[in-house]
């Protein structure tokens, strides 16, 4: 029975992630435009044509660069009986629950650290430059961040040994999480209250893509909400509300570099890390006093 489930999945996980992917981002554009939390500053042509252009950019080079991706990597580590579920016996369900909470556990850390690591830091503000917080938002990320996650979730298989089920579950999880709490939706307040307890709502992960330093270092959990209240970084609400704050970063506020694909694509090596500290304190100065 098993084998049957890992062979469906291997031969359609394109289909399946498409439908997930196609599915979702449907509902949540409804969503945004029936009830939006915030007045985006972009036109949603400019900002979709582009985000959603890296996006489709982005999933063709991963695939060049890793054809098996991290399902074919989950397979082949059960087949060499790598990584811990390979090597104790676990019944299945509990090898697969525990193997995408953990899972999620190791992309908030990437996350903690792509902020901590200033050429990494590099990377990722290609998805905190985005002026606006919308479903696209989700899933734009600079193409070599998105190879370096791959590789992370390479090493992390390989030591977990996880279920080839709890790694679509896990993946299909993510992305469909991520273009949820990334949208311009409102949520009832108690109903997000309830939510956030077992999964990050679009409120909370907002406060993330504030301009405000103490508030993008907080609420990094992308699924799984725990981890940011286990380790400090829980934030619940930003400072000027989610209708007044300021999304984005602040060396980057033109459209050149946040609403177009070259100067998204471009924005990792512009500047040099030292510029970078000397504007961030020169605006406190000038701003904060
Ligand atoms: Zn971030
Ligand atoms: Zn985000």
């Amino acid at each position: 029975m098993l084998m049957n489930i890992n062979d469906f999945i291997m031969t359609n996980e394109m289909p399946i992630r498409l439908g997930f992917f196609f599915g979702i981002f449907a509902l949540m554009a409804v969503w945004e435009l029936v009830s939006p939390r915030r007045r985006l500053h972009t036109s949603k042509v400019i900002r979709w044509t582009n985000n959603l252009g890296l996006v489709f950019f982005n999933s063709f080079v991963l695939r060049l660069v890793f054809p098996a991706a991290a399902v074919g990597m989950a397979a082949f580590a059960a087949e060499q009986g790598w990584g811990l579920f390979n090597y104790i016996n676990t019944p299945f369900w509990m090898a697969a629950v525990a193997s995408v909470v953990i899972m999620d556990f190791f992309i908030w850390l990437q996350h903690v650290m792509v902020h901590a690591v200033p050429v990494l830091w590099r990377l990722h503000r290609v998805h905190h430059a985005d002026l606006d917080y919308d479903v696209t938002t989700g899933a734009r990320f600079h193409t070599l961040e998105i190879l370096l996650s791959m590789v992370i979730k390479f090493a992390v298989i390989m030591l977990l040994g996880p279920p080839i089920v709890a790694v679509v579950l896990f993946e299909v999880i993510l992305n469909a999480t991520a273009m949820f709490n990334h949208s311009n939706v409102r949520l009832p307040e108690t109903v997000d209250r309830f939510l956030r307890l077992i999964l990050v709502t679009p409120d909370m992960h907002r406060v993330h893509h504030s301009i405000e330093d103490d508030e993008t270092n907080s609420n990094f959990g992308f699924s799984l909400p725990w981890w940011d209240r286990l380790f400090g970084t829980y934030r619940a609400q930003p400072r000027a509300g989610h209708e007044g704050m300021t999304i984005g970063i602040r060396t980057f506020r033109e459209d050149k570099w946040c609403s177009w694909l070259p100067g998204m694509l471009a924005i990792p090596f512009v500047g040099k890390v030292q510029d970078y500290a000397i504007n961030r304190r020169q605006w406190r100065d000038e701003h904060e006093q």
